[in-house]
């Protein structure tokens, strides 16, 4: 792929790689070069000539950092979900919404490829190079991800079992194991489709949908084609209490102990979202091997703290796991895509959890977001400002009154601007967001289109949820209609 080499000129911070340490560090008014794809230099400030061939930007009132990894997204699905889930869940399945949602919402193709432009243009607005993005594979999906320039993990998703719900403290799982092996040759296609891109942006990552609804040996065949194929491996593992009490069930452990007997841990495994481990206070199971397990098989997780903390959950907590050698990695379950946002969440929820200042803060939470990332894609390039890696690169800006003063600006940028500072981003030395809009992703008519597909969507939910209710129904707006708008003579 041509890019034009990049000069981005007297960056007045610069997140830089201190490879010997292995960790971030801030440099001052830094010269960076991006050529090829590559970060062809990284200088002190130098007055003076620039070579003729190089687009310079100015940085002097910018931070430049590497892009930001996200490991866990599920773009087709979740813009439809705006202003339905927020306040949803069913408290007989320990606040969890997900079993009902999914049982009654089914959203068209075209709000499909509406939401999922909706969501790139989300994600790189909050400053995102690497997306892995979850899905049950439909028509025109890739040729989303080959517009929008983002480096993508394309998951296909598939399944042995269809979740279902008959009263709301029942969770059903019907087998169709058949249908689970079709899933898993037609993902394996579209991954070696995505890996033929001339692009070089896209990868496959192997992603059997659920650790409960799909059949071991499907499991052993996924995690083999990982390893066969060099490619990461991700499942959702301890994400719902109500999963973990029917795998205890079935196999007297819980599904973290399933997984790494039935030999699927690997450290290309990242487990999403790992929360509902045997020691969580909603498990309380007896065995309080989990975390040793996860450390030692060299895992990484997920940690999207958004959809979870909404149903008042939380993981306990990220710094006890980073203690006991878990690797972790961040991501955005749920719309907004802004994955620094589920940063800020992330320490709050930990020191809340911990009581402990320590147990997460800006420098730890960036890490996972960056190298955490990375590393669990297997891509020691990405997540790091260095000369050689990638030229997946973010520039803040520092003038942006929620970044100012900026006497630290990463802590300005996690805690007070989010992605309202994000200017400019590249991804392999590409401009894909220029001044806070994608330059080459079509976000047009996506709002219109997602809206439509929505109230379709909401309408005929009635005809899957197993009490026949409407989309209005399930999940009712936040406030009721004036009174002039309803009954006699009234809108509603
Ligand atoms: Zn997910």
């Amino acid at each position: 792929m041509q890019t034009t080499p990049t000069l981005i000129r007297n960056a007045a911070w610069a997140v830089l790689w201190d490879a010997a340490a292995e960790r971030h560090v801030y440099g001052r008014d830094v010269d960076i070069v991006l050529r090829d794809g590559h970060v062809a230099a990284i200088a002190p400030h130098a007055d003076g000539p620039v070579d003729s061939d190089l687009t310079v930007i100015d940085a002097r009132q910018m931070l430049a950092m590497p892009g930001l990894v996200n490991v866990h997204t599920h773009p087709t699905t979740e813009p439809a979900y705006r202003g339905v889930r927020e306040d949803h869940g069913v408290p007989e399945q320990y606040m969890s919404g997900l079993f009902e949602r999914l049982q009654a919402f089914r959203l068209d193709v075209t709000g499909q490829q509406a939401a999922m432009r909706l969501a790139y243009a989300e994600l790189m607005g909050a400053g995102v190079t690497a997306v892995v993005d979850l899905t049950a594979p439909f028509e025109g999906w890739i040729d989303v991800m080959r517009e929008s320039g983002l480096r993508v993990w394309v998951g296909p998703g598939y399944a042995s079992a269809r979740w279902g719900m008959s009263a709301p403290q029942t969770v059903t799982w019907t087998w169709d194991e058949a249908h689970g092996r079709t899933g898993f040759r037609r993902a394996q296609a579209i991954m070696d489709e995505a890996e033929a891109d001339p692009s070089g942006l896209l990868r496959g990552i192997v992603f059997p949908a659920q650790i409960d609804t799909v059949e071991e040996g499907l499991l052993r065949d996924s995690a083999a084609l990982a390893a066969e194929r060099g490619r990461p491996f991700t499942t959702h593992i301890a994400q719902a209490v109500i999963e973990v009490q029917e795998m205890i069930r079935r196999h007297g452990m819980t599904p973290i102990q399933w997984a790494a007997a039935i030999g699927i841990l690997s450290p290309r495994a990242i487990l999403g979202h790992a929360i509902f481990i045997d020691e969580h206070p909603s498990i309380r199971w007896h065995a309080a091997r989990d975390l040793a397990l996860m450390a030692e098989h060299g895992v990484a997780v997920a940690h999207c703290p958004s959809p979870f903390a909404r149903y008042g959950e939380h993981l306990r907590d990220f710094g006890r796991y980073r203690r006991r050698g878990v690797r972790m990695a961040m991501g955005t379950d749920v719309a907004p895509h802004n994955i620094i946002e589920e940063m800020r969440l992330a320490i709050l929820l930990a020191r809340n959890a911990a009581r402990d200042l320590a147990a997460a803060d800006t420098a730890a939470v960036f890490h996972a977001a960056t190298v955490g990332g990375a590393d669990a894609l297997g891509r020691p390039d990405m997540g790091r400002l260095a000369v050689g890696a990638a030229a997946d690169l973010v520039l803040v800006d520092l003038a942006h009154p929620l970044m100012v003063p900026a006497r630290d600006p990463l802590r300005s940028l996690v805690f007070h601007a989010a992605d309202r500072a994000i200017r400019h981003v590249f991804v392999a030395g590409r401009q894909v967001l220029a001044d806070g809009r994608p330059t080459l992703l079509d976000v047009g008519e996506a709002a219109g289109i997602l809206a439509e597909s929505q109230a379709r969507m909401l309408r005929d939910a009635g005809r899957h949820d197993y009490r026949g209710r409407s989309g209005d129904a399930i999940a009712p707006l936040s406030l009721a209609p004036h009174r002039s708008q309803t009954g006699p003579g009234g809108r509603a």
